[in-house]
């Protein structure tokens, strides 16, 4: 099988470089070997929340720029500020037109507001998400509902109520608290205890409770003008579940991102592989890239656990298969390896500098920014040789800490799509 192009990872960095791929009408694979990030993400996405020092960063723009002198081999300092914006303006438009609207404040960040009720910086937040921007559209007196389903484990109204309530745009606010019981829910409960989010979600996709889960709302809400509720209204119908029940409640409904399993996450998910399915890409889930056969700088083709020793070949291949997380780095005792194609990594050659002593240090992990070294135009290194047609891309890159800064979702993009760029250029 011969393709122009072969993603390995189906991430957001390989979804954008995808679709970049096939917008540009090259023949595009992605072989993905599971479950990715975004399921764990809260579904925004972060360019850049917090500087050096931990501070949060209103201009991501302005700091990415500082970034350049003092971390050159930072994934941003090689993309450059234009590619960063061409690439989050591309996803941002490519998503619009598959129905998923992002909120921004021009070039700089908002807030997104957490399930602990803490304001978190981001750069493109999910529209139904109840965001610093949200509070706009409401009188400044009324009072905010926070509501939650009963049997719902894994939220907790009264935490995210007594965090909001610390912070100067909401201490004079009167908050609702409330639990909306549906006793047809009750009934689809796997066992008493629980109901996770996505059980919730699927219960909203058929949409048929809307008209009672309305009369509830506004029971317990009272003269609240704002309802929040954890994210699980809907997986792909979202954004009919969420105008039917304004419309229903006359109320601004919003939702707050969860613990994983995330549903916001899930419908990023969802959307890139539906624009990358629709555009002509091919995507094989379930099978894993297990090695390569490379000549010289070049990467001739790929295998996976499936084609057993059938080659598949391209003019351009793209690794975008992650961290720890997900198996694009693993690591032993004594040294961090990328487990497809062995390419050089960046650690501590020190074992005992790979973690800071304590878990919440507000210098992070040294081995967050561990992973594979590129040149300049995220072409991979193999025993320190340039591979000219295998780019990285996402978050198996090093010289970035995306918890620290908070530029995951944004970095992935970037590279994805500079990585593309760089390959549509050579056709
Ligand atoms: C808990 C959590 C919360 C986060 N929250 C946010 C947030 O709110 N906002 C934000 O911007 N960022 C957030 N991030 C960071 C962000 O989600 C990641 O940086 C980003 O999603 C990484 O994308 P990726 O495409 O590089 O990798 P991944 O999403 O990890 O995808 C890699 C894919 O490659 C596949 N793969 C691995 N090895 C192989 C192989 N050999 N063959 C085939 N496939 C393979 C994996 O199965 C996986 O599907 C969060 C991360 C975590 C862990």
């Amino acid at each position: 099988m011969k393709y122009d192009c072969v993603i390995i990872g189906g991430g957001i960095a390989g979804l954008t470089c995808g679709i970049r791929c096939v917008r540009k009408g090259l023949r595009t694979v992605i072989f993905s070997n599971g479950m990715n990030s975004l399921h764990f993400s809260s579904g925004s996405i972060d360019l850049l929340g917090y500087d050096r020092e931990g501070r949060k960063v209103h201009s991501p723009f302005t700091e990415i720029q500082n970034m350049k002198n003092q971390n050159p081999r930072h994934p941003y300092a090689k993309s450059g500020i234009d590619k960063i914006v061409e690439s989050v303006d591309f996803i941002t438009r490519e998503l619009s037109q598959e129905g998923m609207i992002m909120t921004s404040n021009g070039r700089e960040n908002h807030f997104h507001i957490t399930n602990l009720g803490v304001m978190k910086p981001t750069y493109l937040s999910q529209e139904n998400i109840f965001n610093s921007e949200s509070l706009n559209m409401v009188k400044s007196d009324c009072p905010i509902a926070v509501l939650n389903f009963s049997g719902f484990r894994d939220y907790f109204p009264e935490l995210t109520i007594a965090n909001l309530k610390k912070n100067n745009l909401f201490k004079n606010r009167e908050f609702i608290k409330g639990d909306i019981s549906l006793k047809e829910f009750d009934e689809k409960r796997r066992n008493h205890e629980e109901f996770r989010s996505v059980d919730i979600a699927r219960i909203f996709n058929s949409e048929r409770y809307l008209n009672k889960i309305a009369q509830k709302i506004n029971k317990i809400s009272g003269q609240a003008e704002i309802v929040t509720l954890p994210s699980f209204l809907g997986i792909e119908n979202f954004r009919s579940v969420n105008r039917k029940l304004r419309e229903l409640t006359g109320k601004e409904i919003y939702e707050l991102p969860t613990l994983p399993p995330s549903i916001p996450g899930l419908r990023l998910d969802y959307a890139l592989k539906n624009i990358f399915y629709k555009a002509g890409g091919e995507y094989v889930s379930n099978d894993r890239v297990i090695c390569g056969n490379f000549s010289g700088r070049k990467l001739n083709y790929i295998n996976t656990e499936n084609s057993g020793k059938y080659g598949i070949s391209a003019k351009n291949f793209m690794l975008a298969t992650g961290s720890f997380l997900s198996g694009g780095l693993t690591g032993s005792y004594s040294r961090i390896h990328e487990p497809v194609f062995g390419l050089d990594t960046f650690y501590n050659q020190d074992r005992g500098r790979w973690h800071s002593k304590d878990f919440f240090d507000k210098n992070g992990h040294p081995f967050l920014s561990f992973g594979v070294e590129t040149s300049d135009s995220f072409t991979a290194i193999k025993d320190t040789t340039e591979i000219s047609n295998l780019f990285c891309a996402g978050s198996v890159l090093a010289h970035y800490d995306p918890v620290k800064e908070g530029s995951g979702g944004g970095v992935a993009i970037t590279t994805g799509f500079t990585a593309a760029s760089q390959m549509t250029g050579k056709f």
